[in-house]
């Protein structure tokens, strides 16, 4: 329904016969005329509930290109019987670096520095000098596959790593809170890597945002939707916290003028695994998915929402 890598669909082309949504002009008429037929669904940043699940009678598998897929009604889909499979762990790493790398272009104003140089500024007087990540203590809000990631960075770093989620996790050194509040009051960077969705919709706002404090960085590499961004806004206005790194807004690509007008904020348009190598391995997976699942052998890497049973 929407563009896809040519990866993608140049491979889909050669094993199945593609329908084009993302090339329909009336998105609704090419449901109508070929809904019906539909088996396999290719998404990326498509909707996808009982509405459109409804038009789609003989689907079979949707295969999202992305780990994240608050977009899929996944629990709609496994009550019709439908697999939704995601990209999971070919990401990984290229999310952490990312993180790491937004984080450090917060605490030391990269990007800032980069303006001032190229303003002439420097030929006046240095820049001023920059907050650190020496002595600071990072709280992860989602201690998965890439919080793991993005945790062994940080250790190399040599800052300690807490971590808040629903549960405690039995194989890590690191310190757990059952409350992401009290981690907050603990930690003055928040790291967030937890999935998008009602559950965790603006679970980061004022009171989180005071408890980090005024020496506090927010990392955001999860989903927009996470961050109340009016809250964030304000806390970076009024000094509440220090700085803010955010990968994802809660309606990309629109990115609110109250976050664009803060200095102290280092901003990127959701890049997170956005590397050709990372990308074509995300493509390569969402083609496996379908291709495996049409020659009877299952998905490779469905959801936990529809789990598959050999
Ligand atoms: P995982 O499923 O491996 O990890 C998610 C973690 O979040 C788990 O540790 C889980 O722990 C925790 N979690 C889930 N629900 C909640 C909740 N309600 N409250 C607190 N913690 C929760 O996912 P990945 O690490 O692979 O990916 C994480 C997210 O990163 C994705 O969902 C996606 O949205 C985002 N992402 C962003 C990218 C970008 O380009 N910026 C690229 C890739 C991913 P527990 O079950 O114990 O709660």
């Amino acid at each position: 329904m929407r563009p896809m890598m040519p990866l993608v669909t140049e491979s889909l082309e050669r094993h199945f016969t593609l329908h084009r949504g993302d090339l329909a002009e009336d998105k609704e008429r090419f449901l109508d005329e070929v809904g019906h037929q539909i088996r396999g669904m290719a998404v990326s940043h498509v909707h996808v509930n009982d509405a459109l699940l409804d038009r789609l009678p003989k689907l079979e598998i949707v295969a999202n290109f992305g780990v994240g897929y608050d977009t899929i009604d996944a629990a709609a889909c496994g009550r019709r019987g439908v697999i939704v499979t995601n990209t999971p762990d070919v990401l990984t790493d290229e999310v952490a670096d990312l993180a790491v790398g937004l984080l450090l272009a917060t605490v030391r104003q990269i990007p800032q520095v980069d303006r001032y140089l190229r303003q002439g500024k420097w030929l006046e007087k240095p820049y001023p000098l920059t907050g650190t990540l020496r002595g600071r203590k990072v709280g992860i809000l989602g201690l998965g596959r890439i919080g793991r990631a993005i945790a062994h960075r940080l250790v190399a770093f040599g800052l300690p790593i807490a971590y808040h989620g629903r549960t405690k996790q039995a194989d890590v050194p690191y310190e757990y809170f059952p409350s992401l509040l009290e981690m907050a009051k603990a930690c003055d960077v928040l790291m967030v890597v937890a999935p998008g969705g009602p559950e965790t919709k603006n679970i980061v706002g004022r009171e989180v945002l005071e408890a980090l404090g005024p020496q506090g960085v927010l990392v955001n590499v999860a989903r927009g939707t996470l961050v109340d961004e009016d809250a964030l806004a304000a806390a970076l206005a009024d000094g509440t916290i220090q700085s803010a790194g955010l990968d994802v807004f809660a309606d990309e690509p629109k990115v609110p003028d109250a976050l664009i007008a803060q200095e102290h904020a280092v901003l990127l348009p959701h890049v997170g695994s956005a590397s050709i190598h990372t990308r074509n391995a995300m493509g390569q997976l969402v083609v496996d998915n379908l291709t495996s699942w049409f020659q009877g052998n299952g998905p490779v890497t469905p959801v936990a929402e529809t789990p598959w049973k050999a």
